[in-house]
């Protein structure tokens, strides 16, 4: 169907019912300070020229190779690891970068775009995303210093790399013949979260709002019940792999899981709040401790504190403008 048919069924998505139980992983683990079962960088063709580079540790991208040239879907942490993403693609094509999507304003998933401009790529983002790299920048360089230091990698590399093209709802696109459906359904995890979505290929990267089985940073969010609700739209749509920003590939029942442990965690943050508990009542009562080996339930204390701050202020604790 036509990207206009696609974004008006999209509209009109019934939303799911949640009712499995959620699958979980044996490695609670994060970035950082817990060390996470190490699990090796792999590449995977998930559709012919479309390849899924997945980083446990730390963030995944996508790239899709055409005789045209490529598109890449975000470009890590650091202009180091930027670099061996494009060695990655070097190993396959020699064709030109023609295009970078980033999906999120989150360093981890753009601080290597310096690598690609300097390629020649245009870089594509939402303009919420555009606004949020800016406004954010010396923030995202606070929360990636332990990250730099751990590496040995210089911060002062990073230089920030703004979008060439900015858009609103969607921006499609065509390369080597490829339709590319770049496109905005509202605030996920943050103002801006972008989705790119291969039609023929039924392959969606759903960058910042999921996570397959990981519990996500919500210090960004306007609101919960919103990331939920695009949760559920990306489910109802045709496809078969959900490549998220972090996490291998997922199912459509891994969506639906995260949008349950969400909803789950907006609806027990919303009865204690209303009972008059302080986040650290709240992290003692451990009322999401059913949901404890899903990856980074170790920061419970933080995300109980950012949510706590969302419910009680009206305004996340990272606010977007
Ligand atoms: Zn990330």
């Amino acid at each position: 169907m036509s990207f206009a048919a696609f974004f008006r069924a999209l509209a009109l998505v019934a939303t799911l019912a949640v009712s499995t139980t959620p699958a979980v992983h044996a490695a609670a683990s994060g970035e950082g300070e817990i060390l996470e079962k190490d699990i090796p960088i792999s590449v995977r063709e998930v559709a012919p020229g479309l390849y899924f580079q997945y980083h446990h540790q730390e963030s995944n991208s996508a790239f899709l190779v055409t005789d045209a040239g490529v598109l890449v879907i975000d470009t890590r942490q650091h202009p180091k690891r930027a670099e061996e993403l494009l060695a990655t693609i070097r190993k396959i094509t020699d064709k030109p970068i023609r295009w970078v999507v980033n999906t999120h304003a989150h360093g981890d998933h753009y601080f290597g775009n310096s690598v690609f401009k300097r390629e020649g790529a245009k870089i594509i983002a939402h303009v919420d995303t555009a606004g949020m790299m800016k406004a954010n920048f010396d923030l995202e360089m606070k929360r990636r210093m332990g990250y730099f230091k751990q590496r040995g990698y210089d911060p002062a590399e990073v230089k920030l790399t703004l979008p060439d093209v900015t858009f609103t709802r969607r921006y499609p696109l065509t390369l080597g013949g490829r339709e590319i459906e770049i496109f905005y359904i509202g605030a996920g995890q943050n103002p801006g979260d972008t989705f790119v979505y291969f039609p023929k290929e039924r392959v969606l990267f759903a960058g910042g709002p999921f996570s397959k089985q990981s519990w996500p940073n919500p210090s960004f969010t306007p609101s919960m019940q919103g990331w939920v609700e695009v949760l559920r739209r990306i489910a109802g749509m045709d496809v078969d792999q959900y490549l998220g920003g972090h996490g291998d590939i997922g199912t459509r029942q891994d969506v639906l899981d995260e949008a349950r442990m969400l909803s789950d965690f907006d609806a027990g943050m919303r009865v204690a709040v209303a009972k008059g508990m302080s986040p650290d009542d709240i992290v003692k009562a451990a009322p999401f401790e059913k949901y404890k080996d899903v990856r980074n339930y170790y920061r419970m204390n933080l995300f109980v504190a950012s949510y706590y701050h969302l419910l009680t202020t009206g305004k996340p604790e990272n606010p977007y403008p």
